[in-house]
């Protein structure tokens, strides 16, 4: 499709890890359609194949790669799978989380690692991998990762997920700070209520649905192609000067507070 140079993504090589549904995919299909060479990932190479080949596209097919953010040698073999193919990554979209909601003093160990070592840590390896490719490459690039509005107050019953998340804007300021000299752009995009399969369960419940409408001043609950506006600014020309920020894209939840009976 024709496009602003300034929100240009054409021919760029995108890698979005955790790209076989919900938000990932949604932001694949939108960088496809604007003519990006798009590579997405999931734990099962054939699932992460077959989502590819179901994602519209443009100019170039979708190609999909088995990629277990758990697994630390699973991200640089993929990592090197997309370089050795495509010669570069451009801009990662750090997608990829979990999330498993319950009262602080259930969690276990098992429970903590699991949501920890994939939205913490994975994010972490994934986006060092990345960026020593493009450390290498010497054409800097555009990392994405994914937090959360738990990072601006968490909710109940989210505890070890709102520390992840914190921990990746955390991560996301340092290396907007380290990579910066070396023309690496490093930004946080920040979902609120998005329907997909991680919220689906919670969000099926009429009262909670009453609830996230009335609390958020856009309206409505939001759906994964809703990202994909911000995604593409922070990886175009039009976010150059634009590292270790946060953009919510929350319908404005995180902006204030809601009162419970109409005042006017
Ligand atoms: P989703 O529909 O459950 O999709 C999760 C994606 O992550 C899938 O593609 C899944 O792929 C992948 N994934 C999970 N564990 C992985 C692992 N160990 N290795 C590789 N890929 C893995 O979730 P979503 O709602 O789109 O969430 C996407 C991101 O947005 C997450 O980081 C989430 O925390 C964040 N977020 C979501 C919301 C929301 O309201 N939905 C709000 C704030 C933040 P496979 O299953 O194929 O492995």
């Amino acid at each position: 499709m024709p496009q602003d140079e300034l929100f240009q993504v054409a021919d760029q090589v995108v890698l979005v890890s955790g790209g076989t549904r919900g938000i990932g995919r949604a932001l694949a299909e939108g960088f496809a359609l604007r003519d990006a060479k798009v590579w997405i990932t999931g734990r099962q190479s054939e699932a992460a194949e077959s989502a590819a080949a179901g994602i519209k596209t443009s100019r170039y097919p979708v190609r999909g790669l088995g990629c277990d953010v758990e697994d630390g040698d699973q991200i640089r073999s993929a990592v090197k799978t997309v370089v050795s193919t495509e010669g570069t990554i451009d801009t990662l979209l750090n997608v990829a989380g979990v999330n498993r909601r319950q009262r602080v003093e259930t969690y276990t160990d098992a429970d903590y690692d699991f949501i920890v070592n994939t939205n913490q840590r994975g994010s972490f390896l994934m986006a060092q991998a990345v960026g020593r490719e493009m450390l290498a490459a010497k054409r800097g690039g555009s990392i994405i990762n994914v937090g959360s509005l738990n990072t601006h107050g968490p909710l109940k019953a989210v505890v070890p997920y709102a520390m992840s998340k914190n921990a990746v804007v955390g991560m996301t300021k340092g290396l907007a700070v380290e990579w910066g000299p070396a023309g690496i752009r490093v930004n946080c995009l920040d979902p609120g209520f998005i329907l997909t399969d991680l919220t689906q369960k919670l969000w099926s419940d009429p009262t909670m649905q009453d609830w996230g409408q009335r609390n958020t001043p856009l309206g409505r609950l939001g759906r994964p192609d809703d990202l994909i506006g911000a995604a593409i600014f922070l990886a175009s020309p039009a976010a150059r000067f634009v590292t270790g920020q946060q953009l919510f894209v929350d319908g404005g939840f995180t902006a204030g507070y809601a009162w419970p009976i109409p005042l006017d």
